[in-house]
């Protein structure tokens, strides 16, 4: 049988800093043209990951693989691999078709081939024209494509991207996010992202990888990952949700153990709806209306000091109840209980 080689592969990789474990027995395996993320929050190790891949880092313990060849040990330059900084890292005094054709000045490619090579790069994150300008003359917006296409210009095989969109507003982020998207299924180059944003990593990624303390608590598609969370960590990290244990678990969801209900999942209703087969009710009283846009955000205060957090798309109107202070019912089925390790 053909056996395709993962593009990236870790095997029991540990990296300490002095006393500080930064990554702790980390396997991980990324598949050709796959848009893998690592998603975490501050401190727990991804950039470390990416350092490692990249051979800015060597392991402590552990081998690294590149396409099932081992590179453990190997400086970054004997990769097939470029990195995107978040903070673009460009040129200031070389211009822009300058900065894309960097890697291909360094390697000696004969300067026409260079200058079609970094034209076709800049077309392809739409910045044709933009080649003679020096990055000081862009957008934030701009400089990150002119990082994005020096990263591309010589084809790796994988692309390693930290935090890349991290520096942009809102609006352009998302924006970019799609370009990202796209240009990876264009070009079918592996691509390893580091970010802190899981509607970031939600949105653009074949499979995540949850990190938390040098450790993968983790690793699927982002659906798998949000609907069937393997941890509380990663149920709190993954999206809001109402994460129950010990006493509040019996009362609210009826059942001994630590669960999770999305927000989203649990309906609000007038106290005289009857809950229907496969449901689990309780009442309480509405704390807190946040209208945040396209969603409503809830906060039920229930007996005993318990707290349930409902999201509601704005669609229709709410029923007459669903007031400051009002008594109301709020339904789920009991399969939106989620069940965790304890
Ligand atoms: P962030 O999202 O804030 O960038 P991260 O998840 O990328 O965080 P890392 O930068 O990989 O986290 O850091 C993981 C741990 O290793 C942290 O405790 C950090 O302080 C430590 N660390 C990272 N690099 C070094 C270094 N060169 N020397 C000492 N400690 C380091």
């Amino acid at each position: 049988m053909a056996m395709t080689e993962a593009a990236v592969r870790l095997v029991s990789v540990t990296k300490d800093f002095g006393a500080v474990r930064a990554v702790d027995g980390v396997d991980l395996s990324l598949a050709e043209g796959e848009f893998f993320s690592l998603l975490g929050p501050s401190g727990s190790g991804k950039t470390t990951l990416l350092r490692l891949v990249a051979g800015f880092e060597r392991p402590t313990t552990g081998r690294v693989e590149l396409s099932g060849r081992e590179v453990t040990t190997l400086p970054p330059h004997r990769r097939d691999v470029r990195t995107v900084f978040q903070d673009y890292a460009l040129f200031p005094h070389m211009s822009v078709e300058q900065n894309v054709a960097y890697a291909l000045t360094v390697r000696g490619v004969r300067k026409a081939e260079r200058l079609a090579r970094a034209r076709e790069a800049l077309a392809t994150v739409r910045l044709d024209g933009f080649g003679p300008r020096r990055p000081a003359e862009l957008s934030g917006g701009q400089r990150q494509r002119v990082a994005l296409a020096r990263a591309l210009v010589d084809r790796p095989a994988v692309l390693l991207l930290d935090e890349p969109l991290g520096a942009l507003d809102l609006s352009l982020r998302r924006r970019m996010q799609t370009e990202l998207k796209d240009l990876q299924r264009t070009t079918g180059i592996t691509f390893l992202l580091v970010t802190h944003d899981q509607e970031e990593a939600l949105t653009m990624s074949d499979r995540v990888a949850v990190v938390s303390d040098g450790r993968i608590e983790q690793i699927g598609p982002p659906v798998e990952v949000y609907e069937r969370p393997a941890t509380a960590f990663v149920a709190g990290f993954m999206g809001t949700t109402n994460l129950l244990r010990g006493a509040a678990a019996r009362r609210v969801v009826g059942r001994p153990g630590t669960f999770s209900i999305r927000p989203e999942r649990i309906r609000l209703a007038d106290l005289a709806e009857p809950a229907a087969e496969g449901e689990r009710t309780v009442t309480g009283r509405v704390a807190e209306i946040v209208h945040a846009g396209a969603h409503t955000r809830f906060t039920i205060a229930l007996p005993h000091d318990d707290r349930l957090t409902v999201i509601r798309q704005n669609l229709a109107g709410l029923p007459p109840s669903v007031r400051p202070d009002a008594e109301i019912r709020l339904l789920w089925d009991h399969d939106d209980a989620f069940p965790l390790p304890s």
